[in-house]
């Protein structure tokens, strides 16, 4: 087909390429061998960090540009992109680096601020070594030694009432940081989400490749709403365990939701969008 656009997919990993339980994500192998053989990159955007999504990218062979920590930052190999953007561009990991958000380093700075303005007793990632680590989340030591590698958000454990969450929230928010509510742990981070950092992306493609790309974007959860309603066909993937996030009016006509949970209903949708644009 002589004029089928440049494609782009952009995915969540956890329950959506990733099974919510077991991780796997064999059953979206046809599909991802489907794209490889078109040239259609596959980024990675995830709550990950960089350490943690390193024996992921190299698991599923994918040497394309990623996200991390919700959207705080995109990383990619250096000469990948034409340099375009205005600001800091850094290096982490071998890679060249994008920041959006408010550094590890100053979000630790404020929640010191923070537990003295209102009492609470916080008690988060940076407190605690490997061991206390693996203790709390049952991670193995080597994933709990890769979570800690982070560099755009602090987890804390949460324990405390709605009341004092609600007092967290307020006393982050005035230091310009938000929460990112994730069961047993709540994130402090700065101003960015997965949606900023597709923007960034669509623009790196854009001049990348001289023209617009059309942005595929899979997700399973409330995080990944800001980076669905930008995408050109957002996909929201099911959960075995929550409900759908819900998108607002303008995006949903052209949303999809899958049939299957996980890596399989991944699978379905994109060869449903590849025979769209008669991909064989
Ligand atoms: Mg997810």
């Amino acid at each position: 087909m002589a004029n089928a656009p440049k494609l782009l997919v952009v995915t969540d990993l956890d329950g959506t390429l990733l099974d919510h339980h077991t991780y796997a994500f064999d059953a979206a192998r046809p599909a991802l061998a489907r794209l490889q053989r078109h040239g259609i990159p596959v980024v990675l955007n995830t709550s990950k960090t960089a350490a943690e999504l390193a024996p992921l990218r190299a698991e599923l062979e994918n040497p394309h540009p990623f996200v991390v920590e919700n959207g705080a930052a995109v990383l990619w190999p250096e000469g990948h992109f034409p340099l375009h953007q205005s600001g800091p561009v850094g290096a982490m990991m071998g890679h060249r680096m994008q920041p959006f958000g408010a550094t590890r380093q100053e979000i630790l700075e404020v929640l010191a601020q923070v537990r003295t303005e209102t009492g609470l007793a916080l008690q988060g990632f940076a407190d605690w070594d490997v061991a206390t680590l693996v203790a709390h989340t049952g991670l193995d030591k080597t994933s709990a030694a890769q979570a800690l590698a982070r560099c755009f958000s602090e987890p804390l454990l949460w324990r405390g009432s709605d009341t004092e969450l609600a007092l967290l929230e307020r006393a982050v928010r005035r230091h310009g940081l938000r929460l990112l509510k994730g069961g047993r742990f709540v994130h402090v981070i700065g101003q960015s989400d997965k949606g900023q950092a597709l923007d960034w992306l669509r623009q790196a493609y854009a001049s990348l490749w001289g023209e617009n790309p059309t942005v595929i974007a899979l997700g399973d959860g409330d995080n990944d709403v800001a980076m669905l309603e930008r995408a050109d066909h957002p996909v929201v993937v099911r959960s075995p365990v929550n409900p759908p996030p819900p998108l607002s009016a303008a995006s949903r006509p052209r949303a999809t939701l899958t049939e299957a949970c996980g890596p399989e209903g991944w699978n379905q949708a994109v060869h449903r969008l590849l025979d769209h644009y008669q991909l064989a």
